[in-house]
């Protein structure tokens, strides 16, 4: 027992800390993402939150794209601020001069989502990745949308990969989750005066070094793990994880269907002249194509954003009147899920923010499930009939 509180041995001693289960679907998405090392966590907030305060202290600073979950942005713009954490946001195709431009003396990390929910931007992962590199700070990557199935983020540099396993990998909608992987790349002792965390000894583990004891494949993962989850607590109960654990065993045949039906959708809503604009990275219209053709050559996801000619009213008619398709908060689930982010999720930022996070307030977010691609495009027109 006194080693395992240590960390001189690895081992199961209490639950908030580490279970069997979770070890084994951690080390499942580990795998998948081609890390050395993952964790799950209780939600995709509480990845995100760890994933950044692993590393970042007050007074710290993170630089990050404006193209992100709205929950990820009042986590950072918001809550992380009041800790004394500040973020300068980049859209996702600014130039070099930009994107270097934000850094600061204190920047600790480079924050993005490969596919941003919902936004859909597609982040260039290699540019934003040579850009924390070249300032000696790690790029993290929420790669919830793609899953590993359609992008493995650590093949193009970036060097911490988070997950809302609530998505696609759980796929099921059954339990709320997130995971942390780490590529094990990323050299802190080249940067310790940064990194003193990992660099210099913790006192509440008798001065153990992380990057030393674990070094780059082990370090991150275990200070989040002995630190933030010892003393947060976002722990997923064992049957969740087990949950995303059965979601994982399907997850490569899903997210094939899942693309394959939204390509279709998004080609139907495209040809529609009820439809103003549609917004998927599969489509040649969009701005976003060669990337996705370069960082998703398999497909996507199964999320696409629209609007209509008649705008927000137009958006909520349409919503009532849709049977198949469920009105949810919920994304990425093998169930064709709708959305008005504006009127739910985004709620809480003004017509300008909402602009610059690349949601505008007429946008419709329909998560294309896996159900028959008929019943999806049928439902969807009988829906747009019901609208003048
Ligand atoms: C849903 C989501 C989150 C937050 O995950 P929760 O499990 O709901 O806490 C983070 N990032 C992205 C991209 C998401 O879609």
């Amino acid at each position: 027992m006194g080693k395992l509180f240590d960390l001189e041995a690895s081992g199961y001693f209490y639950s908030r800390l580490q279970n069997p289960t979770n070890d084994y679907v951690a080390a499942r998405i580990c795998a998948l993402e081609g890390g050395t090392a993952a964790m799950l966590t209780s939600s995709g907030q509480s990845a995100n939150f760890f994933a950044v305060f692993n590393i970042c202290n007050a007074g710290d600073h993170v630089v990050c794209s404006s193209a992100i979950y709205g929950g990820t942005y009042n986590l950072f713009n918001v809550t992380m601020r009041k800790m004394g954490i500040d973020f300068t946001f980049v859209t996702p195709d600014c130039s070099d001069e930009e994107l270097n431009a934000a850094f600061r003396p204190n920047t600790k990390a480079v924050f993005g989502e490969t596919i941003a929910n919902p936004s859909l931007a597609v982040l260039d992962i290699e540019r934003f990745a040579k850009a924390a590199h070249d300032h000696g700070v790690p790029l993290i990557i929420d790669n919830t949308f793609p899953t590993p199935v359609n992008c493995r983020p650590f093949e193009w540099g970036a060097d911490i990969v988070t997950h809302a396993t609530t998505k696609y990998m759980d796929g099921h909608a059954s339990g709320v989750g997130g995971a942390i992987v780490d590529a094990g790349r990323f050299d802190w002792f080249a940067h310790a005066d940064k990194f003193p965390g990992l660099t210099t000894p913790d006192e509440s583990y008798h001065g153990i070094v992380y990057a030393e004891r674990f070094g780059k494949e082990g370090a991150f993962i275990t200070k989040a793990t002995a630190q933030l989850m010892r003393d947060f607590g976002s722990t997923p109960s064992a049957q969740n994880s087990y949950l995303v654990g059965l979601g994982l065993e399907s997850l490569h045949v899903r997210m094939e269907r899942h693309c394959k039906n939204a390509q279709a959708v998004a080609e139907f809503l495209e040809s529609h002249e009820k439809v103003a604009w549609v917004n998927y990275c599969g489509l040649p219209s969009s701005k976003y194509y060669a990337l996705a053709q370069k960082y998703l050559p398999n497909g996507s996801c199964g999320v696409i954003s629209f609007g209509l000619k008649g705008g927000r009213p137009a958006a909520e008619k349409f919503m009532k009147s849709l049977k198949v398709a469920i009105i949810a908060t919920h994304v990425a689930d093998a169930h064709t899920c709708v959305l008005h982010p504006a009127n739910a999720t985004h709620r809480q930022l003004s017509e300008a923010e909402l602009e610059k996070a690349g949601v505008p307030s007429d946008l419709i977010r329909l998560s294309v499930g896996i159900e028959d691609v008929e019943d999806i495009i049928d439902d969807l027109k009988q829906a747009l009939e019901t609208i003048g």
